[in-house]
């Protein structure tokens, strides 16, 4: 898992993880940690938060659908860009900051569900962020800001959790592309996702000089006719859905689909 993704999501966890009063006392980090004169992502993340109040969220924690317009008010204050580059319509914030702002989004009624209805969006894709080309970056970074798009992020395995490198889930390179086959799980909002970050390994471990090579992470359409996506019931957070992935998914060539459209996202060595 990429540093910044993995540092971000233990800073989140941790701070839904505190007290009330633990998190009063983390407000007075915006002036401490954030080096560059920004208007604090607190104060502004605030008032798109507390448009959602405790009857909104009882009513998705209820009925289980995924609360899209919290996620669409997320997206048109630019909150879903916030770790994005200027220059495909983020704001070119750093990861701290976007733990800041993710700290208010979870600090109200929606708790977890809250914060992970946006936080995969910001956090999952970052690696188009960090190694992308300028092309796939021009190409798919807007639709995230924008909430156009929604990722899902196809990392963890039956057998493989906080052991990544064991991810068995392998893409085989055939003429024109890729054939992926594997199982995922746990696989957070692959009900309401139309993208999906996919580990893969294209190298096996068993014949990697070391255990992080032969790593790809593929962007692709989470397309629903080569994917089966079943639901897991499971306690809490249910109105951002969690999920089995079964049977094979085809990826196109790094260059690009017959659309034109590039869908090979990163290699490791
Ligand atoms: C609600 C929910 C949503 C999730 N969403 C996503 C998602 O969107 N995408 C995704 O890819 N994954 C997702 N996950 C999966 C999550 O990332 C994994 O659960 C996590 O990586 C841990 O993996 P695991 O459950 O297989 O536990 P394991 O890796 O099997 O670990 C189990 C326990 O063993 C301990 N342990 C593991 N290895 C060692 C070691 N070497 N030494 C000592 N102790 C060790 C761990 O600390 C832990 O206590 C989600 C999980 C949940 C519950």
């Amino acid at each position: 898992m990429h540093p910044g993704l993995q540092e971000a999501l233990l800073v989140c966890t941790r701070i839904a993880l505190m007290s009330v009063s633990q998190r009063r006392c983390i407000r007075t980090i915006p002036s401490i940690a954030v080096a560059r004169p920004i208007s604090t992502p607190s104060d502004k993340a605030l008032a798109v938060v507390t448009r959602f109040d405790d009857e909104y969220w009882l009513a998705r924690d209820e009925d289980g659908e995924f609360p899209k317009e919290f996620h669409r008010g997320m997206a048109d204050n630019g909150w879903l860009g916030i770790t994005m580059p200027e220059a495909y319509g983020g704001s070119g914030l750093s990861v701290a900051e976007a733990a800041i702002m993710m700290h208010e989004v979870s600090s109200h009624g929606g708790g977890m569900a809250a914060a992970s209805s946006v936080h995969i969006n910001l956090f999952g894709p970052h690696p188009i962020v960090v190694h992308g080309t300028p092309a796939q970056k021009a190409e798919w970074l807007p639709g995230l800001v924008a909430g156009r798009d929604q990722c899902c992020f196809g990392f963890t395995e039956p057998d493989a959790g906080l052991d990544t490198a064991r991810i068995k889930t392998f893409a085989e390179k055939v003429p024109g592309g890729y054939i992926v086959r594997g199982q995922k799980v746990w696989t957070s909002t692959a009900q309401v996702a139309n993208k999906i970050m996919l580990l893969t390994r294209t190298t096996r471990y068993e014949d990697a000089r070391r255990p992080t090579d032969g790593i790809t992470i593929f962007y692709t359409d989470l397309d629903r006719s080569k994917i089966e996506v079943r639901r897991i019931p499971k306690m809490g957070r249910k109105a951002v859905d969690s999920n089995a992935l079964y049977r094979r998914a085809f990826c196109s060539r790094n260059a690009s689909d017959r659309r034109g459209r590039q869908r090979l996202q990163l290699h490791s060595r």
